[in-house]
């Protein structure tokens, strides 16, 4: 059963709690809301208190285990995969995971492009991944004798991992460029909460757009011509598009696109490969969510 209440997911994966603000879309962060409220973090999220924020969560990584074949699960979702107080060790651990459990897939997203990008590019990445997996107790237990067996099986970067940047405003759209840069399978772009029309923009090698507004208390409107502008992009080049919310006080409140002429359509499509909108298709395609998965799996 599904832990998470995000439509573009099914669960959320926490092995790290808190996180730093680091552009205007930080500004309502609901993980921070969520923190404070439960005491999982100390402080605010303002950078000067990351050291004490940022918390690993050393035994929840086991979770990866109990996933299922075909769900989509958001990594860390209470914080920011590449913040600067994760050690790297500690992330090649998550990833190590990730590789392990190849018929699930992951969604990755993050703000902190430029560790992203760093992150991804070191040549020796998936030997560090691997060996991260070899000290591993949990892994050792598990496989025994056949761990290198196991790891022999893994490539990198999986099929099952998907890697996305958050853009909220046109000065972060540089971060759009890294994710390119990034050799995944599959780019996503979070663009939520949209706080400013971003024009044009560039899609090639990205594989699914998420839009929407914010909410909670404060939060700042969404004109949905920002947001058909996006559609209209993502149309116009074949890039599946998913429309999240309208900015509201309640989450997922309002889920329709309003079109110029007030009428309300529903988008929610999810990559695929071989993707393509179907002639005059303006409304929900549970199908395309219900059977991409299988076709991402190794
Ligand atoms: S990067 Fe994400 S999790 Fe971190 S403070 Fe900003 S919105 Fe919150």
């Amino acid at each position: 059963m599904r832990n998470s209440r995000i439509r573009w997911t099914t669960h959320s994966w926490n092995a790290v709690y808190g996180c730093s603000k680091i552009s205007a879309g930080c500004q309502n962060c609901y993980a921070e809301k969520i923190a404070l409220k439960y005491k999982q973090t100390p402080k605010p999220w303002a950078a000067k208190y990351a050291k004490e924020n940022v918390l690993l969560k050393p035994h929840k990584l086991k979770e990866a285990y109990k996933f299922k074949a075909g769900e989509r699960v958001f990594v860390n979702s209470m914080s920011d995969m590449f913040h600067e107080e994760i050690p790297l060790d500690y992330i090649d651990q998550m990833f190590a995971l990730m590789l392990d459990t190849p018929d699930v897939a992951y969604q990755i997203l993050t703000k902190r492009s430029e560790q992203m990008l760093q992150y991804m590019q070191n040549p020796s990445r998936f030997d560090k991944i691997c060996d991260e997996f070899r000290k591993m107790e949990l892994v050792q237990k598990r496989y025994g004798t056949a761990l290198e067996n196991r790891i022999s099986a893994f490539s990198w970067p999986g099929n099952n991992i998907w890697l996305g940047v958050s853009v909220e405003n046109p000065k972060t759209l540089y971060r759009i460029d890294m994710l390119r840069q990034c050799p995944v399978k599959t780019r996503f772009l979070s663009l939520e909460p949209l706080l400013e029309s971003l024009g044009e923009i560039n899609l090639d090698g990205i594989h699914w757009v998420i839009v929407g507004g914010e909410s909670g208390p404060g939060y700042r409107p969404m004109d949905h011509s920002w947001a058909r502008e996006i559609r209209d992009q993502c149309v116009e080049q074949n890039v599946p598009f998913f429309f999240k919310q309208s900015a509201a006080f309640h989450t997922e409140r309002g889920t329709s696109l309003q079109e110029e002429d007030g009428t309300l359509s529903d988008w929610e499509y999810f990559p695929k490969p071989g993707f393509s909108y179907r002639k005059g298709a303006d409304s929900v395609n549970h199908k395309v969510c219900d059977t991409q998965l299988s076709l991402f799996a190794q």
